[in-house]
C-alpha cells in the first residue's frame, strides 16, 4: 500500500519530467520509508517504490518501510540501482543534488550510462515543509520535552556552575526523559558571553549578574524542538529589564500576528520593526525564525529576504534576540506551528524575567 507521501512525490517527480527518482539523502530516506537504518538508497517511480540497503537491515528494513520492496543490494549499490533502472525503462532520473557530491555524480552518471540524470530541486524537501498531523504531535511531544528540562534547569544555575555542566544536566535531563539526543549543540552563554549568538557552552563560571542564555532542543522519534530562554542571574539592573523587555515586546508581538499567507519577510518584519523602533536594530543581526521538523533548520525561514507563504502546517521558530558586546544579549524563542487562522505555539516554557538569586 503506497502511502500518501510516495503519491504526493510522484506528482512532482512527474512535474519535473522525470520517470523516477532516486532518494540518496538519509533523512529523506526515513521521512518516506519510516526506515531508520544508517544506509541505503529509495527508488521511486510511477509503479514501483523500493528500498536498497545492505545486509544489516535484513530485519529491520521489511518492518519499519511498509509498502516498499526491499533489495538486499550487492557490494556496490548503483549496479542494482542500474539494473532495476534498466528493467524498469527508465530515461530520465531525478537526483537530490543537494545531498550528492560531485565524485558521486560522475560515479553514478557513469554506472547509469545512458539515464538522463535531472535535479530534482529539493522535491522531498518541499513535502516535507507542511507537516501532517502525526508530525505535529511528535513536535509538540519534542517541545514538551524541552519544556520540561527548561523547568528542571532552574534549580540547577547558580552562581559558581560552569556553562558546560548546565549543557551536559540539560542533555543529561532530555534523555532520561525519553530524548535519543540533544537536536543541536546546547548553547549556554552567561555574562558578556550571552551576547554571542552562538556561544557553545564553555568552562566559564556563572556569576551575579550574568544574563544566561539558553538555546537547547531534544530530537525525539526523528523530529526536533529548539527553545530560547534568557535568565538573569542576580538582580537584574535597569538595563538589564530594558533589553529583556524590549526583546519580549517584539516576540509577543509575532505570535500575536502570525498567520497563514503572510511572507517570511513579513513575519520577520514583526519583531524587527519594534526592536528597530526602540533603536536597537544594527544588534538584531539574525533572522527572525527558521522550519524545523526531522533537521533543526529547514525550510521556510522568517527573514528578511524570504519569499515563501507562510501555510497552515508549516512549523517555524519565533526568536528575535539583542546582544550588545561587552554587556550581553536576550533571546527568546518558541516553537509555533501555523493553523488555518493564525499559529499553535508549541514551547510553553514561562516569558516574564526570570530571577536567580
Ligand atoms: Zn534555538
Ligand atoms: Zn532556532
Amino acid at each position: 500500500m503506497p502511502n500518501e507521501r510516495v503519491s504526493k512525490l510522484r506528482t512532482l517527480v512527474q512535474e519535473l519530467g522525470g520517470d523516477a527518482i532516486l532518494i540518496t539523502n538519509e533523512i529523506n530516506r526515513r521521512y518516506l520509508t519510516g526506515f531508520t537504518g544508517s544506509s541505503g538508497v529509495v527508488l521511486i517511480s510511477a509503479e514501483q517504490a523500493v528500498l536498497l540497503t545492505d545486509f544489516r537491515y535484513r530485519e529491520q528494513a521489511p518492518r519499519q518501510a511498509k509498502g516498499f520492496e526491499i533489495v538486499e543490494h550487492g557490494p556496490g549499490i548503483y549496479g542494482d540501482v542500474a539494473a532495476l533502472l534498466g528493467k524498469w525503462g527508465v530515461k530520465r532520473l531525478l537526483i537530490e543534488e543537494q545531498d550528492m557530491n560531485y565524485a558521486t555524480f560522475l560515479s553514478v552518471q557513469e554506472k547509469l550510462n545512458p539515464i538522463e540524470l535531472v535535479l530534482s530541486q529539493g522535491a522531498v524537501e518541499k513535502l516535507r515543509i507542511v507537516k501532517d498531523e502525526q508530525e505535529i504531535a511528535v513536535v509538540q511531544e519534542a517541545a514538551d520535552l524541552a519544556d520540561r528540562a527548561f523547568e528542571h534547569i532552574l534549580g540547577f544555575i547558580k552562581p559558581g556552575v560552569t556553562e558546560a555542566s548546565v549543557s551536559l544536566e540539560l542533555e543529561f535531563f532530555m534523555r532520561k526523559e525519553g530524548a535519543s539526543g540533544v537536536s543541536f549543540e546546547t548553547i549556554v552563554a552567561s555574562g558578556e558571553r550571552s551576547s554571542l549568538p552562538h556561544g557553545k557552552a564553555s568552562d566559564k563560571l556563572i556569576e551575579r549578574g550574568d544574563f544566561v542564555t539558553l538555546d537547547f532542543g531534544a530530537s525525539y522519534k526523528g523530529y526536533v524542538s529548539d527553545i530560547t530562554r534568557t535568565v538573569v542571574v542576580g538582580q537584574p539592573t535597569d538595563r538589564h529589564r530594558e533589553i529583556y523587555d524590549i526583546v519580549l515586546e517584539s516576540q509577543l508581538n509575532a505570535l500575536k500576528h502570525l498567520r497563514p499567507g503572510m511572507t517570511g519577510h513579513e513575519g520577520d518584519a514583526l519583531t524587527r520593526d519594534i526592536i528597530t523602533r526602540y533603536g536597537y536594530g544594527e544588534y538584531f543581526g539574525h533572522s527572525t525564525g527558521h522550519g524545523i521538523g526531522m533537521e533543526v533548520h529547514e525550510a521556510p525561514r522568517l527573514a528578511r529576504n524570504s519569499d515563501t507563504i507562510l501555510t497552515p502546517g508549516m512549523i517555524v521558530t519565533v526568536e528575535p534576540g539583542i546582544y550588545l558586546p561587552g554587556f550581553g544579549g536576550v533571546r527568546i524563542e518558541d516553537d509555533v506551528v501555523v493553523t488555518d487562522d493564525g499559529i499553535k505555539i508549541l514551547t510553553r516554557s514561562p516569558k516574564e524575567l526570570i530571577v536567580l538569586d
